[in-house]
């Protein structure tokens, strides 16, 4: 996910690139990561390497402090570079390597101006101080996202572009890098993230939580979900399983741990193995958001949710957290292949045939609507999360298989997961991965299932 059912569409503009002078003193880096669908994403000149960020937030105000400590590596000689941060939330100071740097504050852009010029291919370090209120911003498609304040707390669900209400950054996912969390709460919440708990500390009626992401993550996939959430942190089967329930959440979340490791051991066969030092999931109450989201290592739920649905967060840690696109409009990568797992389980449980699914989704009358969207490209920002997206993109696998028959379908899968492991691949190179392990011409398929309006022929 995610995937929403009320859809409007909502004005969208290009921000103007600002072209780069040329100084021996070093160029400013670009205010965009270049992608069409959101050109304010991301920025240029640098990587992310790394992420500490210290928080302390107040669920009755609403109100954040941040401490956002940044590992980068300049890509070009550097006379100033911006971060991603919404203007709903102050900056107090920006250090670079240690000194005060000068800054501006506009729309999403943090634009920061260091003592001295940062040397091309050098490391550097930049700590900002913030604070406010934050707030969830609307998407183009209507949907929520980021920062979004539920009745306790907080549901933090950051795609494509919720990151910026919550932290500074640069948040285009073709900049991953490792965090540290360190929340603080009150007492009586939770504040649980990503990757491993490192450990809990109380003093004063508030509660300290940190986590540690070993491995390489996009922003959009990270979160910061504060509830009254009961907690929960133990070996299941071979894994280690972390989980987050508001007791006030829907549905039954009975066995909730226990139903992660059997999806994983079947992904697992199929797919390579689980890239991640921890799993489980955050199941809060907000049934206001209406969407899931696969946070990595620990997909987060607005409710209990359904096998399907587990089995479909569950397989986007290898398709969508561990392999990443490049661009949005490669999205079909995350949700073309999560609801083909979602095939698989439903398969696997005897419920429902993958071929049954396939038909079902392919008995869509040639003159529906859902047949005009390509899958490799939906057209826009507002169409992110389309059906066609998600079951298109699944008839497009089950396509691939046909011809290249189990053997080699499953072989492609793997060698995506594995070739790509913690980085970002687009379509083009998953259609070379797919004729280099088939041997086939796949031009044609490809062709008629991603790139063509309409309804594809058997
Ligand atoms: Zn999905």
């Amino acid at each position: 996910m995610k995937r929403l059912l009320a859809l409007t569409a909502a004005a969208f503009l290009a921000l103007p690139l600002t072209p780069a002078t040329a100084s021996p003193a070093g160029t400013p880096g670009a205010p965009s990561a270049g992608d069409p669908y959101f050109p304010g994403q991301g920025n240029g000149g640098y990587d992310t390497r790394h992420y500490d960020l210290t928080l302390d937030y107040d669920p009755a105000s609403g109100h954040l402090s941040g401490r956002a400590a940044i590992s980068a590596r300049a890509t070009q000689a550097l006379s100033r570079f911006n971060l991603d941060l919404a203007d709903t939330l102050t900056v107090r100071s920006v250090t670079v390597d240690g000194r005060p740097a000068s800054f501006t504050q506009s729309g999403s852009e943090l634009v920061v101006t260091p003592a001295r010029t940062l040397h091309d291919r050098r490391g550097f370090s930049v700590v900002v101080r913030y604070d406010g209120t934050p707030a969830h911003v609307l998407d183009p498609d209507g949907s929520m996202d980021g920062w979004i304040r539920t009745a306790d707390g907080v549901y933090n669900a950051n795609e494509p572009q919720g990151a910026i209400t919550w932290y500074p950054g640069n948040h285009h996912m073709t900049d991953k890098a490792t965090y540290r969390f360190t929340v603080t709460v009150p007492a009586d919440r939770v504040a649980v993230a990503n990757g491993d708990l490192v450990r809990r500390t109380s003093m004063g009626g508030r509660a300290t939580y940190e986590w540690n992401v070993r491995e390489h993550m996009a922003s959009y996939l990270a979160t910061v979900s504060i509830g009254t959430f009961d907690l929960t942190d133990r070996r299941v089967g071979r894994y280690r399983v972390t989980t987050a329930v508001d007791p006030q959440a829907r549905g039954d979340a009975t066995g909730f741990a226990e139903r992660h490791p059997p999806v994983l051991d079947y992904f697992g066969e199929l797919f390579g193995r689980y890239p991640y030092s921890s799993t489980g999931g955050i199941v809060d109450n907000a049934p206001e958001v209406g969407y899931a989201l696969e946070t990595q290592t620990r997909p987060l739920y607005p409710r209990v949710p359904s096998e399907s649905l587990l089995a479909h967060e569950l397989a986007h840690q290898w398709f969508g957290d561990s392999v990443t696109p490049t661009l949005w409009r490669d999205i079909w990568l995350n949700e073309g292949f999560a609801t083909y797992a979602e095939w698989l389980w439903a398969d696997k449980l005897g419920t429902r045939t993958v071929q049954a699914a396939f038909d079902e989704a392919y008995a869509r009358p040639a003159d529906d609507e859902f047949w005009q969207t390509p899958t490799a490209d939906p057209g826009g920002p507002e169409n992110l999360f389309h059906d066609p997206v998600y079951d298109r993109g699944a008839m497009t696998l089950h396509a691939l298989r046909g011809a290249t028959g189990d053997a080699a379908f499953f072989a492609i899968l793997r060698a995506w997961a594995r070739e790509h492991r913690y980085g970002n691949a687009d379509t083009a190179a998953f259609i070379a991965l797919a004729e280099r392990v088939s041997g086939k011409d796949l031009g044609a398929l490809f062709d008629a299932w991603l790139f063509k309006p309409g309804k594809p022929a058997l």
